[in-house]
């Protein structure tokens, strides 16, 4: 039976030969066309390849009017080539001029023919022109025939991707070249600018061998990759890697579940058999189909699940290759770029040589950015499709400040940037130079400048920026980028060390605030929640599993023994909560009195202010607390009700405005009341503008990532507040709801205050 599918084989042997040949580019898609329509026997062989403009044109054919090659085109999505292009799917008509979409193309003489057979040309699921064989007979063609047309296809692809024909299209216009410069954009996940080179988290396969010599020798090896990648699978949820990789569980499944699909495995099995590919090449072609399928999916869950069938995919190829070990090495300036990745993965790569990041996913506050921020890597998300634009070794500037990627970067942007690097060096050195400076007004007003840390490598940071003391420590990123929960002491060492390092300046100890968008995959949750940034989640967790709460108290009252220790509790609610976790931190005091450990100095318990509903308790709170700590992230988030992690809403109202800035004064004003003094460690704090609002409405203490500490020194150092307040004051009371943001940077202009 093989015998008599040896048509497509002999056809690939063909295009092999004509690959091979020294010829020209046209030279070259001219016999490729011919070879096809003489194996196929069609009368018409035609190439259409995508320009950049949107635009389809006739580059090769055999059968059709010659004169028409490279001056025919067609729109995407118009006539039969357009819809194939941008459907992305195949057509086999018997006859193609009864077919509601179909429209002459003028010039090329096709009115002859009748049946038609059309598929795209297709690279990791993009489109790159379309491949017609046509024929005066009405006849449908066989899958046999459409199986090979898809493959040559994919050798056409190659061509295309490899910039061979881009020189070809018809005057001014280019071909749609994936090796072009590009200019992304994404959001700004972590400041700094980042020049290097490419290095793909997870490297793609590049497949070079198409032809299978023994086709009965490729469907071995292919069953013996798909076996080692599910025995992988399996391995990887047994061992519960998902913490390790920031991976979780349900991506994991979703590759469980494609990976023993068996429609997957007989697609690339027939692709081998029938079309003579190598095993390689067959997982390719079978990714592309199912890619091109998916991607016209509008159901958001399946447009997920392609990304995972991408990853599962190139798990597939390196298994074939024999690359599956993990090189975490890297070359100098090197910028990673991944679809998404863990924090400890990060943690992984050698920090010396790494320029920065980029992400497809990624939002401000999911873990990876947490870390960038901290190890200062420049780093850009939520930048669609990079994986698949960029290549290995491609050069590439991250741009942390803006959230832009130019990826190929043409020389004079290169040059922009390099000078952009050189003044952004002398800034920094400025900032390094403020550092024993205090951060105070012209007016003589001391504002304490801290920092938002979470992790031991904070600490360098902490020394260099000059802060007074961590205003908010993240207790929850160890538990994060651990692969199980940390215990008593692992806890205790690490904020003992934290202590250490900060000698004894002032560490404010957040107990965790998991939940919401900070999930330990080794907790399982017994509930699924529609909101769960609502739900149950840092305090409300923690007073419901007393002994995760318990166990973290002690170990800071350990770690401080014989020092200050501080601690506050995230997403209080009622003043109620704040007493009953009081309660729990006294328990914990006397059991260690009665095993003899050393008390603290001096104990001082807070609560954060991130729940609108405290607001009008505020007296209550005041009364009963040693300090507040105002979290501006999630405050804002439910007073406003915009979801913070939501690109689409995050940033559609400005907490720069009088409904907001009249709350936080309610709270710095409270705090001055009862002599309970008051932090803010929201992202608020970290811009030098929306500082300067906050020192004007009565905040006396900010925290915010240790970079932002000179950059809003430099601006405390330039405000006189007296005449600030004189500003900002009669536009919070009044009733006109002045633009508060315009008011500020009118005044700093006014007053050449440097809000950078
Ligand atoms: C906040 O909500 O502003 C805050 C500081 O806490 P987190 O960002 O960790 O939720
Ligand atoms: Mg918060």
């Amino acid at each position: 039976m093989r015998g008599a599918l040896s048509g497509p084989r002999v056809l690939l042997r063909r295009l092999r030969e004509v690959m091979a040949e020294p010829i020209s580019a046209q030279g070259r898609l001219d016999k490729i066309v011919q070879t096809i329509a003489a194996n196929m026997v069609a009368e018409v062989c035609s190439l259409y390849v995508l320009r950049a403009d949107g635009v389809l044109e006739l580059f090769a054919t055999e059968g059709l009017n010659r004169e028409a090659v490279h001056k025919a085109s067609l729109k995407l999505g118009q006539g039969l080539v357009g819809m194939i292009a941008a459907e992305a799917s195949v057509l086999n008509l018997p006859d193609a001029q009864e077919h509601p979409a179909f429209s002459y193309i003028p010039g090329t003489d096709e009115e002859a023919y009748h049946s038609f057979l059309g598929v795209p040309i297709l690279r990791a699921g993009r489109t790159l022109g379309v491949l017609v064989v046509q024929n005066r007979a009405r006849k449908s063609y066989s899958d046999e025939e459409e199986e090979a047309l898809q493959t040559t296809g994919m050798i056409i692809a190659e061509i295309i991707a490899s910039g061979q024909v881009s020189g070809l299209a018809s005057a001014q216009q280019t071909v749609l070249d994936l090796a072009r410069p590009m200019h992304l954009e994404g959001s700004a996940l972590s400041d700094g600018v980042g020049l290097g080179h490419v290095v793909l988290h997870e490297p793609r396969v590049v497949v070079t061998n198409f032809i299978a010599e023994d086709p009965d020798k490729e469907v071995q090896r292919l069953n013996s990759a798909i076996a080692n990648l599910r025995l992988s699978i399996d391995d990887m949820i047994e061992r519960g890697e998902v913490a390790h990789h920031g991976e979780h569980r349900d991506v994991l499944e979703a590759y469980r579940m494609f990976a023993y699909d068996r429609g997957w495995a007989r697609r690339m099995e027939e692709a081998i058999l029938r079309s003579g590919l190598s095993a390689e090449a067959a997982v390719e072609r079978v990714q592309s189909d199912t890619r091109a399928r998916m991607q016209r999916q509008t159901d958001p869950y399946l447009l997920e699940r392609l990304h995972d069938f991408d990853d599962l995919t190139y798990r597939l190829l390196r298994e074939l290759m024999g690359k599956t070990g993990k090189d975490k090495a890297l070359p100098d300036n090197a910028i990673i770029v991944a679809r998404t990745m863990g924090a400890a993965e990060l943690l992984d790569y050698d920090r010396t040589r790494l320029r920065g990041l980029v992400l497809e996913e990624g939002a401000a506050t999911s873990h990876v950015a947490i870390v960038a921020r901290a190890l200062s890597i420049a780093t850009v998300g939520q930048v669609p499709n990079v994986v698949s634009l960029a290549e290995n070794g491609d050069s590439i500037i991250v741009d942390g400040e803006s959230g832009f990627v130019h990826l190929r970067p043409p020389g004079d942007v290169e040059q922009a940037y390099v000078t952009k690097v050189r003044f952004r060096a002398r800034r920094q050195e400025r900032y390094r130079q403020l550092r024993f400076k205090e951060p105070v007004t012209l007016d003589g007003t001391r504002i304490a400048l801290n920092i938002n840390a979470g992790l031991l490598f904070d600490l360098p940071h902490f020394d260099e920026s000059g802060a007074d003391g961590i205003g908010l420590f993240r207790t929850e990123l160890q538990f994060m980028i651990a692969s199980a929960f940390p215990k008593l002491g692992q806890q205790t060492e690490l904020y003992s060390r934290i202590l250490d390092g900060a000698g004894g300046r002032p560490v404010t100890f957040r107990t965790l605030d998991i939940g919401g968008d900070k999930v330990l995959p080794y907790l399982t949750r017994s509930v699924q929640e529609e909101n769960p940034a609502m739900g149950w989640r840092a305090l409300r967790l923690g007073l419901d599993r007393p002994v995760i709460l318990r166990t973290q108290v002690r170990a800071i009252l350990k770690a401080a023994a014989g020092r200050e220790a501080k601690i506050m509790f995230p997403m209080v609610s009622t003043v109620d909560e704040y007493r009953r976790a009081r309660e729990m931190v006294h328990r914990e005091l006397a059991f260690l009195a009665k095993h003899n450990y050393t008390p603290p100095s001096q104990l001082k318990l807070g609560a954060m202010i991130e729940v609108p509903s405290l607001l009008f308790e505020i007296d209550e709170l005041m009364g009963e607390v040693d300090f507040v700590s105002v979290g501006s992230n999630d405050l804002f988030q439910f007073m406003l009700a915009v979801d913070r992690g939501n690109a689409k809403v995050s940033s559609r109202f400005d907490p720069l405005s009088a409904p907001f800035m009249r709350a936080l004064r309610v709270i710095a004003s409270k705090s001055a009341e009862y002599g309970k003094p008051a932090t803010l460690c929201g992202e608020l704090a970290g811009t030098p503008l929306s500082a300067m609002a906050l020192m004007a409405i009565g905040f006396r203490s900010i925290s915010m990532a240790a970079t932002s500490i000179g950059p809003v020194k430099d601006m405390i150092r330039s405000v006189n507040l007296g005449e600030l307040r004189a500003v900002i004051e009669p536009a919070l009371a009044g009733r006109e709801g002045l633009p508060l943001r315009k008011l500020l940077q009118d005044f700093a202009e006014a007053n050449d205050i440097p809000l950078n």
